[in-house]
Order: C-alpha cells, then structure tokens, then sequence
C-alpha cells in the first residue's frame, strides 16, 4: 500500500514589478531550545508563553534556510549561497527553475557566517564561475584581518579565509547606501555580524526588503527585538538593528525576504501589542 511521504516545494517564486524573483529553500535544520538560542538570559516562563501565544513548541523549533534571486531581466542575482553540504538544496533550486552556477551573474554575500558563504566554493573551486561577487567592505575586512573576532567564531574565521579570500580578484566591496545594480540598493544591518547588509530591491514600486540575518526567528526576534541572539556577535547593536527595521517595515509596509524566517521567507510586519509582528505572505505574490 503507497502512504502519503514527506514532501515540500523547495523554490517559491513571484514577480516585483517587472523583476522576478525567487525564495530558495536551501536547507531546513529542526534544532532544539528556542531559548538558548534567541532568548538569552529570559526567564524559561516568558519563553514558554511566547511560544504558546505562538503555537509552537519551546524546546525545538525548525531553522530554514533560504537564499534569494533576483533577475532583473538583465542581471541574475542571488542573494547568499547556502551552507554548501552534501544535502544542501540551492543548485537544485536553481535547476527547478531551468538554471545553471553559469547563468548567475552577481553573486551578493550578506554576511561571513557559514550558512551564507558555503555554496560559494565546490572542491575549491568557485561554484558561480561567471559571477561578480560582491561583499560588504566592512564584513570582508573583518574576517580577513580576524583580530576582533569572538572565540566562539574562531572556526568561521578560518573558513571565510579558506572560501573568501580567493574570491576577492573577482569582488566588489560595498558600503551602506551603495547599488548592486540599478534597483537595489545595501542598507546597514550590523549587529549580528559586525557588517552585516540587508538590502532594498526596487522595481515599478513593488519593494521587498532582504534582512537577512538581522532577524533570526520569525516570532522571537520580532516580537521580541530586544532579546539577544546567541547568534548575534554585538548583541546590542543587533537589537538597535531590529528596531530600526522593524519600524522601516511596518512604516513603509515592506514585503520582506528573511533568510531564517519559516519558509518560503516573505512576509510582512505589523505594529501588534506594543511590539511587531510577522505576517506570512498569503496569496498576494502569486495573483
Ligand atoms: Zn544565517
């Protein structure tokens, strides 16, 4: 007798204006201890009430993933490249949707971390062979110089060099408030690493905010931005960071791409007690 198994579309893709673009489910890791990881130093019972105002279980929680492309109808840009395992998704994402490394043409690192920088490099060589690379100025020097980083980062450092370094003759280095390519524009997200770039995508005034990092779980981090991430290298800067775009999205009612949001990653932010909340896109996207 054939049962119903496990399955998951891993590619969600939908217009802005007149770019394309598309949330790739690279992986999807089910972890445990949403408060060691987002709630550092919170009494267990505001955790676990958070959790159950929320529907979801305290003790494990799912993290997605989830690189962004952007096609301009001129330029193909991804957004981060994954944690570049064995299991990891992003080459297939691109295959679902008829492509190949060879057809991106900007390839945009947010931040050093592992699961943003591991797709770049396959057997030492660079996966995105065409590509411009880009990274922030401030990321790249601080991993690179590598005095300032913490210990529990010492291993990231090590691998940034191994992956990034060679990288460099092919990159170009950028600072808040310069363009990637005409529409898209870096903005400040440090905090959670000590460059981190978020991004705002502009075409025929559809907007979409790619944060990246800046938030790491969709009701934690959001509803409660003070919190600190174990996650975070500045933990509070990475807070004055979440205020900061938390307000930019509910303002300017955003759609947003969030990296570690559930997936397919879009959504929206409203004002809610006191605080914000995430709205996952509905059909909005797709009609
Ligand atoms: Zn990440």
């Amino acid at each position: 007798m054939s049962e119903i198994r496990p399955a998951r579309a891993r590619v969600f893709a939908f217009n802005l204006g007149s770019f394309k673009a598309a949330a790739l489910l690279d992986a999807a890791d089910i972890r445990d201890n949403l408060a060691s990881a987002f709630a550092a130093g919170q009494p267990a019972a505001a955790v676990r009430d958070l959790a159950a105002a929320n529907f979801i279980d305290p003790d494990r929680y799912e993290h997605c993933f989830i690189p962004t492309l952007i096609d301009t109808g001129s330029q193909k840009i991804l957004f981060d490249t994954g944690c570049g395992e064995e299991d990891s998704s992003l080459l297939g994402c691109l295959q679902d949707l008829g492509l190949g490394p060879d057809d991106i043409d900007v390839v945009v690192i947010t931040h050093g971390h592992p699961d943003h920088i591991g797709g770049l490099v396959r057997n030492g060589e660079p996966v995105f062979n065409r590509a411009r690379h880009v990274f922030g100025a401030a990321e790249f020097a601080f991993w690179t110089q590598g005095d300032a980083v913490r210990p529990a980062r010492l291993a990231n450092r090590d691998l940034f060099r191994l992956i990034c370094t060679g990288l460099a003759e092919r990159a170009t280095f950028i600072v808040p408030g310069d363009e990637v390519v005409p529409g898209i524009i870096a903005v400040d997200a440090a905090g959670h690493s000590p460059g981190l770039l978020a991004f705002l995508v502009e075409n025929s005034g559809q907007r979409l905010l790619i944060w990246s990092d800046a938030f790491l779980h969709y009701a934690v981090s959001i509803q409660h931005p003070e919190w600190h991430a174990d996650f975070d290298d500045d933990k509070e800067q990475a807070v004055e960071t979440r205020k900061r775009l938390l307000k930019m999205a509910a303002e300017q009612r955003l759609l947003i791409a969030g990296h570690h949001m559930p997936f397919p990653g879009l959504g929206y932010v409203e004002r809610a007690n006191g605080s914000f909340r995430w709205i996952p896109v509905g059909y909005q996207l797709n009609i």
